[in-house]
């Protein structure tokens, strides 16, 4: 479970965000849609705390902040971050050993196969296109087992192949019963994806909208209204 509680924070006079509040329960996929400048790498970044804020957020009911909450929580953040002298397999095996997870090697493989990462598994971080880095990104957040994970634009940069292997496994996480934060501007990416919809605009959460409440059809236009946007300025 994630949950997010007054989260507020300033940079300089610009207030990127309002006393944020939500909560993504276990088995639940939640989508933190917004147009640009809205606040969501705001509230991303303040959860995988690359950033101070105030308010309270928790993980697992563990503050943010906590070793334990650290553990089982995986961020795929939107630029992937490679380490130029380590391989594909050397970057999956560096995560398990700093989380000290147990994991096969026929479940590295798998997971590598699944991304088509199998014959790139020599090369070094520099030696990557930037949508193999993202899949490398993703293998490493997956290879830890977490129980929340959060996905800034995980679907940007990657192939027809990649983006269906990853809606499978976002699917996945979910029959598991792991908590899922997806954070995007393009709702057509995640429609067979989210539980609960939160749509950010300049610093507030200004509609949360669940599944149950709400058609795929509706939720764009939801998001519209709520948003101010027209269709014609920025598409979703
Ligand atoms: P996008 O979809 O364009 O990535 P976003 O919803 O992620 O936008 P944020 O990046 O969180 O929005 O920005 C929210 C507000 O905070 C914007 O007004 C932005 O200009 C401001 N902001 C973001 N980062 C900084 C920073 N490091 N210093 C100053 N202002 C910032």
């Amino acid at each position: 479970m994630l949950e997010v509680m007054d989260l507020t924070k300033k940079y300089g006079k610009t207030l990127a965000a309002d006393h944020i509040g939500f909560t993504v329960p276990d088995g639940r996929i939640g989508i933190l849609l917004g147009p640009n400048g809205a606040g969501k790498s705001t509230v991303i970044k303040s959860i995988a705390g690359l950033l101070r804020y105030k308010g309270v957020i928790r993980i697992q009911g563990q503050d943010a902040g906590s070793l334990e909450a650290k553990r089982c929580f995986a961020y795929v953040p939107e630029l992937p971050y490679m380490y130029d002298a380590l391989t594909v397999r050397e970057h999956i095996e560096f995560i398990t050993r700093a989380y000290g997870v147990a994991v096969t090697e026929e479940e590295v493989e798998r997971l590598l196969g699944r991304f088509e990462l199998t014959d790139k598994q020599e090369k070094l971080g520099n030696e990557l296109s930037k949508g193999m880095m993202q899949k490398v990104s993703i293998c490493c957040a997956l290879v830890i087992k977490p129980r929340v994970i959060l996905l800034d634009e995980p679907m940007v940069g990657l192939d027809p192949a990649a983006i269906k292997e990853l809606k499978e496994v976002i699917l996945e996480l979910k029959a598991d019963g792991c908590t899922v934060l997806i954070s995007t501007h393009m709702l057509e990416m995640v429609k067979e994806l989210w539980d609960v919809t939160f749509v950010m605009d300049k610093g507030h959460i200004v509609g949360t909208y669940p599944r149950e409440a709400v058609a795929d059809e509706d939720l764009e236009a939801l998001y519209f209204s709520v948003t101010g946007q027209t269709d014609r300025k920025e598409g979703i």
